[in-house]
């Protein structure tokens, strides 16, 4: 039987090790949040991070500008941030209005304050492998591997999706951790092929539920990092066959969350995979905690031996 990985235990030994690590800070580390417009999903995750900073003792501030701002107006706003000293990472939640250019935006984040590892300069540092804040949910599954002691040394590991967020910054953790690493996207011939020369198999594409058994070879471990919402009846039913749990579900909701990888392939022919929800979802946001807390740690670091040099 294929072993869960369970992102709920993973974040909570993330927090676990983070309390102590908040506790021994002069000041609480503190994330401000930009949210821009109303739009439902971006509300929600903004909501869940604020959440979890509550939960860590981080101070967390948000900012809600409207949604007929200008990339000068929220460049300036950024600008501001960077020069608060209680506000140890920012994080302008994506996506944004159509007239904001969101690659100004990103730069103009102090990559000192990027905690989620998006600006070029922290991309650097992630491809020379050298220490800085990591993209949240790739370093989270890579958490999530060692939690469980699935060892990619050495392993075939095929990545689905080239995505700045998570397919290219995954590829890169897997490789710096010695796997031999395969990417692939829209464009790869016969993908399923592929897939199946994976001893782990990562699938981050937004297409529900599109890999089937004949992508996973027996005993790979699967991780599927899509999170699909599923409305349609006839489709849960499909998906979900026999799953009496998750069709109560769509019952009372009206609807379903599914990644992109189906359900009972991957718990029919894998030795461990990530379960959605629960598997690499919770892992994005204690990443981001983790980042701010480091963030914060380095940045008091700095300022104590700022203050030792003068005193010196
Ligand atoms: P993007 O849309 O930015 O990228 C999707 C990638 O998948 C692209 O590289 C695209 O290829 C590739 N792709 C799309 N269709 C196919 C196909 N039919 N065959 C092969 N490759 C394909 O998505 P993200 O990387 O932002 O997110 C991917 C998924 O992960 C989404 O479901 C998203 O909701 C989820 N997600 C979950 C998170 C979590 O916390 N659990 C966090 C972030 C994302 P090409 O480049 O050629 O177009």
């Amino acid at each position: 039987m294929a072993q869960l990985l369970e992102g709920t235990r993973v974040r909570d030994a993330i927090y676990e090790e983070l309390r102590p690590r908040v506790a021994a800070l002069r000041r609480p580390p503190g994330l401000a949040v930009v949210l821009v417009g109303g739009d439902p999903a971006s509300e929600i995750y903004v909501r869940n991070k604020v959440k979890a900073c509550a939960e860590l003792g981080l101070a967390s501030e948000k900012l809600t500008p409207p949604d007929t701002i200008s990339t000068d107006e929220l460049t300036a706003l950024v600008r501001e941030l960077n020069e608060q000293p209680e506000i140890d990472g920012i994080l302008v939640q994506m996506p944004l209005p159509k007239q904001v250019d969101a690659r100004e935006v990103l730069l103009s984040v102090d990559p000192a304050k990027d905690v989620d590892g998006f600006h070029p300069f922290n991309v650097g540092l992630l491809v020379g492998n050298q220490p800085g804040p990591r993209a949240c949910t790739p370093s989270g599954v890579m958490r999530m591997l060692r939690h469980y002691g699935i060892s990619v040394k050495g392993k075939h590991a095929v990545v689905v999706g080239r995505s700045d967020i998570v397919g290219k910054p995954m590829a890169m953790m897997l490789l710096h951790e010695h796997a031999t690493v395969t990417i692939c996207h829209s464009r790869t011939p016969d993908l399923a092929a592929t897939c199946r020369r994976a001893d782990i198999l990562v699938v981050a594409i937004g297409r529900t539920a599109m890999v089937t058994e004949e992508f996973i070879s027996e005993g790979a471990v699967v991780v599927d990092v899509g999170m699909n919402r599923v409305t349609d009846r006839e489709e849960a039913e499909r998906l979900f066959a026999g799953d009496a749990r998750r069709l109560d579900t769509f019952a009372r909701t009206g609807s379903v969350l599914v990644g992109d990888v189906l359900p009972k392939a991957m718990a029919e022919r894998s030795s461990a995979y990530t379960p959605v929800p629960g598997g690499v979802g919770p892992l994005t946001i204690a990443m981001l905690m983790a980042n701010t807390v480091e963030a914060a740690e380095r940045r008091q670091a700095d300022a104590q031996s700022w203050i030792d040099g003068r005193a010196g």
